[in-house]
């Protein structure tokens, strides 16, 4: 097997532990991978895939566990060690658990989070957590029984609401609700929502709606700017806080009356890009540098071979070229479909 040989400009050294950190030409450094293992889903969300998945042709298929556990294993001795498995829906593929199982296994993979939209979550949650998942994002954009159902096509807010109820028995040490703020649909509920998190000592985050290839209409009609969040935060005592090491992107709010945190996840906002610390593989075998990018970069053919070593050679190549920012501002959200073809 070839030597794995990193360009040296890639990899700071660092005092507080001996593997890489990878970086890309202006410095930001790669610590959280979002690994989409599936673009399949089941749900219907009016701003993701409002008329239900459709199988892409001459879409590769999903990757193998076995390519996953290469791919973890190449992003992991760059020195990523938080994964995120994501979809489309992930829970649908039937070896969901021991593809969380692979993942933790990886020497330096320290975090394995998911994003689901609660399906099956009730009965599978402390399965979830034994195979290593210590972290569960779980999407749920309106409280309200009848919108939930309008939102994402499918009658089950109830369901997942027991789903959340076993993550939190199961022992997950991170729990987030994930709210798309949409105006005219959901933008009323921002209160219900808070208080609902408090009560039950949940963390939130409110996410912009993003524009993509195919909701263009969707987002000119439904767009919420974060920041109008925050002001109502602020104007009821929500103070910010400092970004934790391998944090996401959301900015993040604490209150003195509630233990858990909300979060604004907003794409738009002036400097976004500046503190972006992820990559993403499709489940299809792409490197996507960006949300919105012109594309996947084709890795399937080093995953296939088991290629490590060159796969990790190939990966710090590429982010090397990583755009500084994304161009949604000039009305270009790349070359991606929807959210749910590359993972959110
Ligand atoms: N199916 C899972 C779910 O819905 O949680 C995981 C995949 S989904 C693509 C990941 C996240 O992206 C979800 O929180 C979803 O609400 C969000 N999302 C999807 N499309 C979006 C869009 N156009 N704008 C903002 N968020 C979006
Ligand atoms: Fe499916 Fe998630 Fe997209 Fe909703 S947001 S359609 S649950 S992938």
């Amino acid at each position: 097997m070839t030597e794995l040989r990193i360009p040296d400009r890639l990899l700071e050294p660092t005092t507080e532990r001996a593997s890489p950190v990878l970086t890309d030409a202006i410095g930001r450094r790669f610590e959280y991978l979002r690994l989409s293992l599936t673009d399949v889903c089941n749900f219907r969300c009016t701003y993701c895939l409002p008329d239900g998945y459709r199988k892409v042709a001459g879409r590769a298929p999903d990757l193998s566990l076995d390519e996953i556990r290469c791919a973890v294993t190449a992003f992991a001795r760059l020195g990523l060690w938080k994964v995120r498995l994501t979809g489309g829906e992930p829970t649908l593929r039937p070896d969901f658990t021991s593809v969380a199982k692979a993942v933790a296994a990886v020497p330096g993979i320290r975090r394995v989070a998911m994003t689901t939209n609660g399906y099956r979550l009730a009965e599978r949650a402390a399965e979830w957590r034994d195979a290593g998942i210590s972290a569960i994002n779980i999407s749920v954009d309106s409280l309200d029984p009848a919108r939930f159902a309008s939102i994402t096509g499918h009658d089950r807010l109830e369901e997942v609401l027991r789903g959340v109820a076993a993550a939190k028995a199961a022992g997950f040490d991170s729990i987030k609700l994930n709210a798309v703020l949409m105006r005219g649909v959901n933008d009323d509920e921002l209160a219900a929502m808070v208080a609902f998190v408090q009560d039950h000592d949940l963390s939130l985050r409110f996410i912009e709606v993003m524009r993509t290839n195919d909701n263009a209409a969707f987002f000119r009609e439904r767009h919420v700017a974060g920041q109008s969040v925050i002001a109502r935060l602020e104007a009821a005592g929500w103070t910010r806080i400092a970004r934790a090491v391998g944090a996401g992107p959301a900015v993040e709010y604490a209150h003195p009356d509630a233990s858990g945190r909300i979060g604004i996840i907003a794409p738009y906002a002036r400097d976004f890009c500046a503190s972006c610390n992820r990559l993403r593989l499709s489940s299809d075998g792409k490197l996507h540098l960006c949300l919105f990018g012109d594309g996947g970069l084709d890795l399937r053919p080093l995953l296939q071979e088991g290629a490590e070593a060159a796969l990790s050679e190939r990966i710090a190549a590429l982010t090397a070229t990583k755009a500084p920012a994304h161009r949604l501002h000039q009305g270009s959200s790349g070359a991606t479909p929807h959210l749910a073809s590359i993972g959110g």
